[in-house]
């Protein structure tokens, strides 16, 4: 009889665990706001709107030290200046630096100018001339930035541009105090690039974008969490006499990159990682970005211009029917 009643307290015990977590999973904490000038989605599923604050936070934090279009920010100093030894900053130099290196300048964080000569994102985007091209990219080239300490230095004239890493990096940083936190499991969107925290039962489902169609969805993987970074030519671009500009430029070139493909969706065991290998991966095209990934241990799907798709490493895609 006592034994009995032992094991229905045990049973009672076990089903309001379950319970309470099924709710959890079902009803996470959200909070939604613009930073680092993207949509930024924190779902914490048992945190509260104070750590989805402190979140928001470290987010602007990054972007008040790393954004170029802010005239205080550490980047514009190091950009004026010629140096700075901002943590964030030096971080997310070292990080460009090596991929960088691996990409053989296919990836390449001095395009400060250039990017700035384009500004596509924004209204005044527009086509810059061949001499204003030639000019400017006199000025890239990360062999010429010097990591010394904790001090990042760029040579005379060269800008730096952290937008192709800004958004990963956020999310190493959320990953942080996370770790730091109660908090069992969160997803944390800064526009293409995402962090999923903890373990999920049956693993995190995750939709990778139809390039395209607006809004659609081309298909989906299930993962064990980590992070997710997508860089395509459909995200930002602009229209003239006819053609499309997108916004991930060729360092070799000064154009926007011809790539075979249409997006590269990149997951790795680092936020920065992830986001400057997507970046690299679409200026390399399928060969040489499926060779980078593998170097950097990671799994990557690349969508080609034709709607063929491509995976390397340890991802699965279920293509969505009819895609
Ligand atoms: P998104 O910012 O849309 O997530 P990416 O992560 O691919 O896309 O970053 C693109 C941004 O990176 C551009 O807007 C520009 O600021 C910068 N950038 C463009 N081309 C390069 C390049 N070849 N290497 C490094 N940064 C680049
Ligand atoms: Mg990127």
């Amino acid at each position: 009889m006592r034994n009995k009643l032992f094991y229905c307290l045990i049973a009672a015990v076990l089903i309001c665990a379950v319970l309470v977590v099924g709710l959890f999973d079902r009803d996470p904490f959200s909070m939604s706001e613009t930073a680092m000038g993207t949509v930024v989605t924190v779902k914490l599923y048992n945190g509260t709107q104070a750590d989805a604050i402190a979140l928001f936070d470290i987010f602007e934090a990054i972007e008040a030290s790393s954004s170029v279009n802010r005239s205080s920010s550490d980047a514009m100093i190091l950009n004026t200046v010629g140096e700075t030894n901002n943590s964030y900053i030096y971080e997310q130099a070292a990080i460009c630096t090596d991929i960088a290196k691996a990409s053989d300048g296919a990836f390449d964080f001095t395009v400060g100018k250039l990017t700035k000569l384009w500004n596509i994102g924004f209204d005044n985007a527009r086509v810059p001339d061949k001499k204003e091209i030639s000019d400017a990219l006199m000025s890239v080239g990360y062999d010429r930035v010097t990591l010394d300490g904790n001090t990042v230095r760029v040579a005379s004239g060269q800008e730096i541009d952290f937008g192709a890493i800004g958004k990963g990096y956020a999310c190493d940083k959320a990953k942080e105090f996370l770790e730091n936190s109660k908090i069992k499991k969160a997803v944390i969107s800064v526009g293409g690039s995402l962090l999923f925290h903890g373990k999920k039962s049956g693993g995190w489902t995750v939709a990778v974008r139809d390039p395209f169609s607006e809004n659609g969805i081309f298909g989906t993987f299930v993962f064990d969490g980590g992070f997710v970074s997508t860089s395509g030519s459909y995200e930002r671009y602009f229209e003239a006499e006819g053609k499309k500009y997108h916004h991930i430029l060729d360092p070799a070139t000064g154009y926007p990159a011809e790539s075979d493909l249409v997006s590269v969706t990149v997951i790795a065991d680092g936020g920065a990682l992830s986001d400057a290998l997507s970046t690299a991966c679409f200026v390399l095209g399928f060969e040489k970005g499926e060779a980078l990934l593998i170097r950097y241990g990671a799994s990557g799907i690349f969508i080609h211009k034709n709607g063929e798709v491509s995976t390397c490493g340890t991802v699965d895609l279920v293509r969505e029917q009819g895609k």
